[in-house]
């Protein structure tokens, strides 16, 4: 008897695959199911049980940090008394009571959101939540094992966006410490400035470094001489131009490269240096099972019902 159940974890563990461990966060709450970066889609991604919120933030004119994607108020996504803005104004700009005001509950019908999820449901009059009400919501909907993927929206090539880097992590620190949730928060960034001052600020809670190689966004910029703005004073060159090996020189946590980026050797080396891999944004369920294969630690999507599908089923 004692003979047979000493192979039960082993079954157990061949039965579970290997994606048993991969952590799943929802991309903005459930963006493929209801408006990005809103309560309702933050409560639908804990009921669905993902592991992780993933959502961004920015600072308003006041010092509240609130989750919104873009550093300014999008016209595809932004509402101001039932009429949609034309222009982008910076949260930066505005007050809280003024964000406050604006409605974020439907995707501009036939603009680009609506067309690339168009099964995206509709809260009308749901407003930009803060980023306390966003973690008070979690302490009274989620599990207490929920984990916060916060990410800071900002850009070194546009310092008059947003406040100071310096300034927007202390921001976000405060409102993480207040809610008690430190040890249960990774901060992450495709501006590496912010995550040296998160580590400075508050060394519990983790730090993730955004990369993207691609035409649309390339932080990384390996190949050209010099630093790249984004990576905080660092050349990746001077790393033979290994993104993992700038990250443990950083004491980085985690790195979280675009999803088509990553290749089995960087993920080899990035295991080697004791960084945790998670990869941005995967929606479709074959790439979301051959990932978790590959043995990435963490996929963020837009559609956790897919990924706990694929990945628990
Ligand atoms: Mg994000």
């Amino acid at each position: 008897m004692r003979k047979s159940l000493a192979f039960l974890p082993v079954l157990a563990a061949l039965v579970a695959g290997p994606a048993q461990g991969v952590d799943i966060h929802g991309h903005r709450g459930a963006r493929g199911l209801l408006p990005e970066n809103t309560l309702p889609a933050f409560r639908e991604a804990i009921a669905l049980g993902v592991d992780i919120l993933e959502l961004d933030t920015g600072v308003t004119a006041d010092g509240v940090v609130v989750v919104m994607h873009d550093p300014s108020l999008s016209p595809d996504l932004a509402r101001i008394g039932g009429k949609w803005i034309d222009t982008p104004t910076a949260i930066h700009a505005m007050t809280h009571a003024e964000i406050h005001e604006v409605d974020v509950g439907r995707a501009r019908p036939g603009g680009k959101t609506a067309k690339r999820f168009p099964d995206q449901l509709a809260i009308d009059g749901t407003p930009v939540p803060t980023l306390a009400e966003v973690l008070s919501l979690a302490a009274v909907k989620g599990p207490p094992t929920l984990r916060f993927n916060i990410e800071t929206k900002l850009s070194p090539l546009a310092p008059d966006e947003t406040v100071a880097p310096e300034v927007f992590a202390a921001a976000v620190v405060a409102v993480v410490r207040d809610a008690g949730v430190a040890r249960r928060t990774i901060i992450q960034s495709f501006d590496w400035r912010t995550l040296a001052a998160v580590k400075k600020l508050e060394p519990e809670i983790r730090t993730s470094y955004l990369t993207a190689t691609r035409n649309w966004l390339n932080n990384v910029e390996a190949g050209r001489s010099g630093a790249s703005p984004w990576l905080g004073g660092l050349d990746i060159d001077d790393f033979g131009g290994s993104v993992p090996r700038a990250i443990a020189y950083l004491h980085g946590d985690i790195w979280s490269p675009y999803h088509r980026d990553l290749t089995p050797e960087a993920l080899a080396e990035a295991h080697k240096l004791g960084l945790e891999v998670h990869v941005w944004t995967v929606n479709d369920p074959t790439q979301i099972r051959d990932l978790a294969a590959m043995g990435v630690d963490g996929i963020i999507t837009d559609y956790p019902n897919v990924a706990i599908e694929v990945l628990r089923h």
